[in-house]
């Protein structure tokens, strides 16, 4: 039985439960249970969405890499997310369906297929289950009479709403936002069909639908659809249990929508669901928090083609996914064209280094760099709740001394070369999850093949043969390969 790395690693986690970080302990020895609120599939999704779920990559990545068991659960929300957040307004997905003259499952299976292709073009690892919504009715109508028969919901108008006053009585409604009973009330604006509840605060666990709903399933009460709150209570027990280690989602979920997955646990079982819950927070543009419903937002084609008034030109996705990883994950992130120029700057001195490295041969001598210390403090910036930017400060270090390498001006030995060499490619490509053009053998051909473009198009200019230089630069950006050049030479990016 091999150890895992977390065996020497102390992870310390920010948990928004008790506003500190705190030690890690799962509840079972190597292994973590991590559920993560998934997007509700009724629009493509926005930069935004994919910094959260980038940042829960990041850690899972992490998790991953120190030898831990992960089961990572993330889920689709394709019923019972209204437009308002709370208990009104119309199902988002049913909406869209009405107004494209669609199904709402053809919206669903739209969206959810954008969705996929989006993460797997930013290279995001799949979650172990992802389940949805819709194929857990059953799940959430059991826990729904549950919690009735334990006193905290009642019935009003085939519609089943928690009871917050009387929960909070015993419990502790506001634990994980810190919000107050009393000012939830007066902050919760009286709309069309509040009548139904018997406080403002409460929220439902079951609307009964209008005649014209079409996503709708039977229950006791009537025919409806869950609530949305409801449906991560019912998936994420379903797949890590009554109390498991870590939920997560954007700072903007932590209330109503966290809030009430705690009070409708608690209702059901009476134990704390989640450990540790973690926060990513928002990425902005212009100052302001990314939205689908406001239009301040920037769409991944949009970054990639570079086919928007925002940008100057494209950027590849490793050179977002660097932007992204340059930001703590609980530090608000400010999108411009300006930093993500100089990201895709930082990215390729980055990468040149990587493939610098790997020319390098080590030499008998002393050492002018402390591989061994440099290491553990990569390792100290990410077991201090995930400090990407820290790492990436360290990565720059060791580019700092390779460079200095292949210039002659410092030396390094063979022991110290194979760590260095295998510390970069973990950091770089397993928990940053970025991606370069020559990773694997495939692509080592595909470079080459760039690289000898690149040879002509230098023999072309030596020649003075710009037409032709410059025809070589332009086909190949056409194609999605841009040169760069550099003091020591030109250097690629793909796409
Ligand atoms: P939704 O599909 O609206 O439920 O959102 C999916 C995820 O994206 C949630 O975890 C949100 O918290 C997150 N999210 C929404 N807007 C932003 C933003 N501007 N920056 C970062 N995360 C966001
Ligand atoms: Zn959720």
């Amino acid at each position: 039985l091999t150890m895992g790395k977390y065996t020497s690693n102390t992870l310390q986690i920010y948990n928004t439960l008790s506003g500190k970080k705190e030690v890690f302990n799962p509840l079972n020895e190597g292994a973590i249970g991590m559920y993560v609120c998934g997007p509700t599939v009724y629009s493509n999704v926005h930069l935004g969405n994919v910094r959260t779920f980038m940042s829960f990559d990041m850690i899972f990545r992490y998790f991953k890499h120190l030898g831990y068991k992960v089961r990572y659960v993330r889920n689709i929300t394709d019923a019972g997310h209204l437009e308002n957040d709370a208990d009104q307004g119309e199902d988002r997905i049913a909406k869209k369906a009405r107004l494209e003259q669609i199904e709402p499952m053809e919206v669903v299976q739209r969206y959810t297929v954008d969705f996929h292709n989006i993460l797997s073009i930013f290279n995001f690892l799949p979650p172990s289950i992802e389940p949805t919504a819709t194929g857990h009715i059953v799940e959430q109508i059991e826990i729904i009479k549950s919690i009735i028969d334990k006193g905290y919901a009642y019935e009003a108008n085939g519609s089943i709403y928690f009871d917050v006053i009387k929960y909070n009585e015993s419990h502790d409604y506001g634990i994980l936002s810190g919000r107050n009973i009393e000012d939830m009330a007066h902050n919760t604006r009286a709309l069309d069909g509040q009548s139904d509840k018997k406080n403002p605060q409460d929220f439902a666990l079951w609307k009964k639908a209008e005649p014209k709903h079409i996503m709708r399933w039977p229950s006791p009460w009537s025919d409806g659809f869950p609530g949305w709150h409801l449906e991560c209570t019912a998936m994420s027990t379903k797949y890590l249990g009554e109390s498991f280690d870590i939920h997560g989602g954007g700072m903007d979920l932590k209330f109503p929508h966290h809030e009430c997955e705690i009070a409708q646990a608690k209702a059901w079982h009476n134990h704390s669901p989640v450990n540790y819950w973690m926060h990513a927070n928002m990425l902005t543009l212009n100052g302001q928090k990314m939205a689908k419903s406001t239009g301040n937002n920037i769409l991944p084609s949009e970054i990639l083609n570079g086919d928007t008034d925002k940008l100057t030109k494209g950027f590849s996705p490793s050179v977002v996914r660097f932007f992204m990883m340059q930001a703590h994950y609980r530090s608000i992130l400010d999108f411009s064209n300006d930093a993500l120029l100089a990201s895709e700057k930082g990215f390729l001195k980055l990468m040149e280094a990587v493939t610098s490295l790997s020319k390098i041969e080590a030499t008998e001598v002393v050492n002018d760099f402390d591989v061994i210390k440099w290491k553990s403090n990569c390792y100290a910036a990410m077991n201090d709740d995930f400090n990407t930017p820290i790492l990436i400060a360290e990565l720059f270090s060791a580019v700092k001394y390779i460079n200095q390498i292949k210039d002659n001006k410092a030396s390094i030995n063979n022991s110290s070369l194979a760590v260095l060499t295998e510390t970069m490619q973990q950091f770089v490509f397993d928990i940053l999850g970025l991606k370069t053009a020559v990773s694997n053998d495939q692509n080592h051909k595909l470079g080459e093949t760039i690289e000898l473009l690149i040879k002509m198009r230098n023999e072309a200019r030596a020649q003075k043969d710009f037409a032709l230089s410059d025809k070589i630069r332009d086909e190949l950006i056409g194609i999605g390969i841009q040169l760069k050049d550099g003091k020591d030479g030109t250097t690629f990016l793909l796409d």
